[in-house]
């Protein structure tokens, strides 16, 4: 996959010590293949490597970074760029009702995503209503009424032999009557795009005016993803995608290529089959996720800059045997005082998991110290042996710190999630736990 290929080219050029015309050359016209195979559309590709070429001429090499970062650097800020740079929200503004309608092919994740969106802005204070226009197939309806059943949000009873555009239009006084804001409209699909699908489309179109019009795309289907995208953007008012089943092993090409061929921002990613399985999309965390274990080379060189190399040596070699334990944890969280802002950081870990978690803890300075304070309060079998530590265990070491036993479990969990997601990352995931060697 993607991920595998740019670690190998960023492998590759850890070797170099300058930055050179030529080695700059040799990694981008590996970058290019690595875009290609990922099922990049090849104009993407073609710009994309452009786009690094022009950053990296003329670029003084820093110096506390080695070429290979140099590139990986740049790369990242260019794949952000590429998909837009920055998150594009919902625009959810002017009077109530507001309608959203979901679009695309049969199959892609519509009714899914509806089910999901009413959750996500039903957490955001918003109170959204479902609407099923997909008549042709009756078990749609039920398949949408379920969802709002279990999510107890009302759900407009439309029957399969009204019009689309009716129902929809039909909607909005519903809505108004059970004091909804917002209106998430479930529209039909087709196996392929035909006009008689977007005829009805720009019917209800014209019937509501709806304020957002996402296309619903499969990520698994690549670059047919990217054409769906396409067509669909010419004949309706798209104005943004939800890329869903990411969670699967769909390869990063139609994340990357959407923005940059239609123009529409992917304002959401479907993660799973579940109602919470939804994630707002993050240009710059999808780059850092797509990127993947380049950037966990890059910390531990960094990190070579703050302590000793032999240090960093023992690190890697911690991730890949399984046996980095709270201390070690304890001693990172201690580097990023030294390594620069947190923020750099974070942008550096691989996959989107451990962004979260480390986000939710919130390393301020205050946490920093909040952290070390709990891990402090712990005996040293404890910190060798995270596994050990039971409730009561877990009340001792709050009170011992002045914390509580929830942030101590988020300590926990954080340290876990680190520990899966270097382990996954340097070892393939097939490292075993042999022993709790401490140096
Ligand atoms: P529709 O025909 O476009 O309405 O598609 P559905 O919403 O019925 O979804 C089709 C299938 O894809 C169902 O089995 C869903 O559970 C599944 N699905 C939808 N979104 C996701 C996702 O983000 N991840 C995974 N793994 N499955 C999804
Ligand atoms: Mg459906």
């Amino acid at each position: 996959n993607l991920t595998t290929k740019f670690q190998k080219v960023f492998r590759h050029l850890k070797g170099h010590g300058k930055l050179t015309e030529e080695n700059i050359q040799e990694a981008l016209r590996e970058v290019r293949l690595a875009l290609l195979e990922a099922d990049v559309h090849y104009k993407v590709a073609k710009d994309f490597v452009k786009t690094i070429a022009q950053r990296a001429v003329g670029q003084e090499v820093m110096g506390s970074l080695t070429p290979g970062q140099q590139v990986i650097k740049i790369v990242n800020e260019a794949l952000t760029d590429l998909m837009g740079g920055t998150a594009v929200p919902l625009d959810l503004t002017g009077p109530p009702p507001q309608v959203i309608v979901l679009v695309g092919l049969q199959g892609s994740g519509k009714t899914t995503t509806a089910g999901k969106l009413a959750f996500h802005l039903s957490k955001n204070k918003r109170r959204p209503c479902l609407v099923p226009a997909d008549v042709y197939r009756p078990a749609a309806i039920d398949q949408l009424t379920t969802l709002a059943g279990q999510l107890k949000m009302p759900v407009y009873p439309s029957s399969s032999d009204q019009k689309p555009e009716h129902i929809v239009r039909d909607a909005v006084s519903f809505a108004r009557q059970h004091q909804c804001d917002t209106l998430i409209v479930d529209t039909a699909g087709r196996l392929h795009i035909d006009q008689e699908l977007m005829d009805e489309l720009k019917r209800i179109e014209a019937v509501v005016k709806p304020q957002e019009m996402l296309l619903v795309a499969d990520a698994m289907t690549g670059q047919d993803a990217v054409r769906v995208a396409s067509s669909f953007h010419e004949a309706l008012h798209i104005t943004g995608v939800v890329l869903t089943k990411l969670d699967g092993d769909a390869r990063g090409g139609a994340a990357l290529s959407i923005k940059a061929v239609t123009g529409c921002p992917i304002k959401f990613v479907g993660v799973g089959e579940k109602l919470d399985a939804l994630e707002v999309f993050h240009p710059d965390r999808m780059s850092s996720r797509i990127l993947g274990m380049g950037d966990v080379l890059t910390i531990i060189e960094k990190a070579q800059d703050a302590f000793d190399e032999r240090e960093a040596e023992e690190m890697a070699r911690k991730f890949k045997e399984d046996s980095f334990t709270l201390e070690d944890f304890r001693d990172q969280l201690r580097q990023v005082k030294k390594l620069g802002s947190l923020e750099s950081i974070l942008k550096m870990l691989p996959g989107m998991g451990i962004m979260k978690e480390l986000k939710k803890m919130e390393v301020d300075e205050k946490a920093l110290v909040r952290t070390e304070a709990i891990i402090n309060s712990m005996t040293r079998q404890e910190r060798q042996n995270a596994g050990i530590i039971n409730a009561s265990r877990k009340r001792r070491i709050a009170r011992g710190s002045g914390t509580t036993v929830q942030e101590v479990n988020q300590l926990l969990r954080s340290y876990n999630d680190a520990r899966r997601m270097m382990r996954q990352m340097m070892g393939g995931g097939k490292a075993t736990k042999k022993g709790k060697k401490k140096k």
